[in-house]
């Protein structure tokens, strides 16, 4: 039988960051100004162990290159998601990513950066950044000159459970008091369009107006989510996006259920309780990978979990 690869995650100070990682998540983390854990991540920027196994103490990155049996041979020169849990105490700049083609031209080949966000935890009023009010590119230009950021924002509330796509070009922002987990392109390319004037070690962190603007798409049109939900016993499986570079699901478990892995891989993160998989204790905060052929595995316990592939 093929072994699920359990991962440990690399953690992430920002100027943003809190200590929930620790208090909600349990993890050991570098500082209380904790943003980011990468759970499950081959970036150079970030690379996991993985924590069990013939392959203990192996990079993921290392699996990418020299077992790529292990993702079905699937294509590509880098393990292309990324895994991860942000903890914004403060705000986060207001951002936006490139499309893999500008990515490509603009800075050194990477990836661009489409990315989704399921809502783990928020503050009841809480908000979210999503899109800006411009209708073309000039009134863009004309509002960031004038720094009408209040103007040019989309402000959203949000709740627990809520689900967003981000695609590149999207103007968007986590606001503090925010949990989040976020599936994405591998790919750490973020152009700051607006930092609230933050001072970072007494200078204010560097801005990217320029590439900001050239990828801003105008004007901001929403994605939806797929919000498919399929029932079966014990468990409720909803697919919250299906893109061109992954779909997402979130199972809700309470008993026991049967899957297949029929993907070339599939990312499990357990967001929340606790039980077993072909019973091996997992509990909230677990992330691993089911390998290509894996073929049937069996849920257990009282958890909910979000789940990627490509
Ligand atoms: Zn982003």
């Amino acid at each position: 039988m093929k072994e699920i690869l359990f991962l440990e995650p690399v953690f992430k100070s920002m100027i943003w960051g809190g200590n929930k990682l620790a208090t909600d998540f349990g993890y050991t983390i570098p500082s209380d100004h904790t943003g980011e854990c990468w759970a499950i991540s081959a970036h150079k920027n970030g690379d996991c162990t993985i924590k069990n196994g013939t392959y203990e103490g192996k990079h993921l990155s290392d699996l990418w290159e020299n077992h790529k049996e292990l993702f079905g041979n699937a294509p590509g020169e880098v393990f292309p998601l990324l895994i991860k849990i942000i903890d914004a105490k403060n705000d986060l700049s207001i951002q936006v990513h490139p499309d893999d083609a500008y990515a490509k031209e603009h800075e050194n080949g990477s990836l661009g950066k489409t990315e989704c966000w399921y809502i783990l935890d928020c503050e009841e009023d809480g908000n979210i950044v999503i899109g800006h009010n411009a209708k073309d590119k000039e009134e863009l230009k004309a509002m960031i000159g004038d720094r009408r950021w209040t103007d040019l924002i989309k402000l959203r509330p949000i709740q627990k459970g809520d689900f967003f796509q981000i695609e590149p070009g999207t103007v968007h922002a986590i606001k503090g008091g925010t949990v989040i987990l976020e599936t994405q392109q591998s790919s750490d390319v973020t152009y700051r369009l607006y930092d609230y004037d933050r001072l970072d070690n007494g200078k204010p962190r560097e801005l990217h107006i320029e590439k900001s603007i050239d990828v801003i798409g105008c004007p901001h049109v929403d994605v939806l989510a797929s919000g498919k939900l399929d029932k079966t016993g014990d468990c409720e499986v909803q697919e919250l996006i299906r893109c061109g570079f992954y779909t997402v699901k979130k199972i809700d478990l309470h008993g026991e259920q049967e899957f297949i892995q029929d993907q070339l891989f599939l990312n499990v993160s357990v967001i929340d309780g606790t039980g077993e998989i072909d019973g091996i204790s997992i509990k909230k905060g677990d992330h691993f990978i089911l390998p290509s052929g894996y073929g049937t595995y069996r849920l257990e316990g009282t958890m909910n979990l979000i789940v990627s592939h490509l």
